[in-house]
């Protein structure tokens, strides 16, 4: 399951769609951004990461508003966090308003090489329209706290909550 490989050459693809707020960090964290905002929680990153390499790797897209807000130092200051842990944003998703299933899916149009993914985000926006998005959405109070959206949850879901469970 997951990455198989042939030769040197993955020919599955995860992805791993990323939101911040109330997954990288909750209402306790106390950690600021250089904007003045909530920042994000090392320790919480630091189970991304690890979840993310024990699935054998993959790419990151960012979901969470810090794609459109966060301008100024803010998206600079996620990179570089991020990239402590040698974690990189491969691309964001595009989507009006709070469409954000929409504009997943959209991506997911746009890349069919990705036949694997996972949502991480504490909101349930639209994500219900799409059945496949939903079973593979994991509702994150703080990443530590991730619940499975469906009551049929996408196997790649149930892995991935495995590992953040065996991380944190
Ligand atoms: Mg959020």
């Amino acid at each position: 399951m997951a990455l198989e490989k042939r030769g040197n050459k993955r020919y599955m693809s995860f992805a791993v769609f990323l939101d911040v707020d109330g997954v990288l960090n909750t209402r306790k964290t106390v950690i600021s951004s250089p904007d003045g905002h909530i920042g994000v929680d090392d320790a919480r990153i630091e189970i991304l990461a690890g979840a993310i390499e024990k699935y054998g790797g993959g790419d990151i897209v960012l979901t969470s508003d810090w794609k459109n807000v966060r301008i100024g130092g803010d998206l600079d200051y996620l990179r570089d966090k991020l990239m402590g842990y040698n974690l990189e944003i491969s691309a964001v998703t595009k989507e009006h308003w709070n469409k954000r299933g929409q504009g997943i899916q959209d991506y997911l149009e746009e890349h069919p090489k990705i036949d694997e993914y996972i949502i991480l985000d504490d909101n349930r926006f639209d994500f219900e329209d799409f059945p496949r998005l939903w079973e593979r959405l994991l509702i994150t109070d703080g990443i530590e706290n991730a619940a499975f959206a469906s009551k049929t949850p996408a196997v790649e879901a149930i892995i991935f909550r495995e590992y953040i469970k065996e991380l944190s």
